[in-house]
């Protein structure tokens, strides 16, 4: 999960869908075109963009018209996520600039424990911070119902992600080593430090853990779009 920003004003067809008696955030294609921008088309929640999203209210609606046609409380998910979470209050916004998302939660991946289980840890106590957690590292680890299908799918996807992005990062350095151009490697690593990447957060945090790259890539790293570690 990242930060992400709500671009303003609220598209105007929300009034008038509010309006209506069957009115629906689903009749507003400018919802989705908004959402699809802002969110870099990726789900806010497992961040993946290669699968169909859904409009979803980060608040459960359950009736009360305001919070149904509310533009800030109109998320875009993907199937999997939007039902995973259901109508589970109390957890990070991130779109709110005060909840800083990326570093409240720490994301443990490696190669050896894909076909197991993925840690998303609270680094804090607070409640919204460990509910994040627990729902994240649900809808990675899903052993039962449809989550049992979709996790694995999405732990693979996340695996060829981080694969492609240790790929870059060693092509970059033999490449560096040799004297031979890097250009081609910095986009593409640049690519992956940017925060509509997908799985940014995991990439994040592998790079955090990786010091010897961090420390490596230190000016490619300050030029990016990446929040300081
Ligand atoms: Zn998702």
């Amino acid at each position: 999960m990242v930060n992400l920003t709500k671009s303003q004003p609220a598209p105007d067809c929300l009034v008038a869908e509010q309006a209506k008696s069957n009115g629906s955030v689903r009749n507003c294609p400018e919802v989705r075109e908004r959402l699809r921008v802002d969110f870099y088309e990726k789900c806010y929640l497992c961040e993946r963009h290669d699968i169909p999203m859904e409009i979803e209210h980060f608040i459960p609606h359950k009736g009360d018209k305001t919070l149904e046609f509310d533009w800030l409380n109109l998320f875009l998910a993907c199937g999997h996520c939007n039902r995973a979470k259901g109508t589970q209050l109390d957890l990070l916004n991130c779109t709110n600039p005060s909840d800083d998302v990326l570093r409240q939660l720490e994301y443990q991946y490696s190669a050896e424990n894909l076909s197991s289980k993925i840690s998303i840890d609270a680094l804090n106590d607070d409640v919204r911070v460990r509910n994040t957690a627990h729902l994240l590292t649900t809808i990675f680890n899903s052993t039962s119902g449809e989550g049992k299908m979709y996790s694995p799918k999405l732990r693979s996807k996340l695996g060829e992600e981080i694969q492609r992005l240790e790929t870059t990062i060693e092509s970059l350095l033999a490449r560096k080593q040799e004297g031979f151009e890097t250009s081609d490697d910095y986009f593409a690593l640049q690519h992956h430090l940017s925060i509509q990447s997908p799985f940014f957060a995991f990439k994040y945090w592998f790079l955090r853990r990786h010091t010897l790259y961090s420390l490596e890539f230190q000016d490619l790293l300050a030029q990016a779009p990446l929040p300081a570690f």
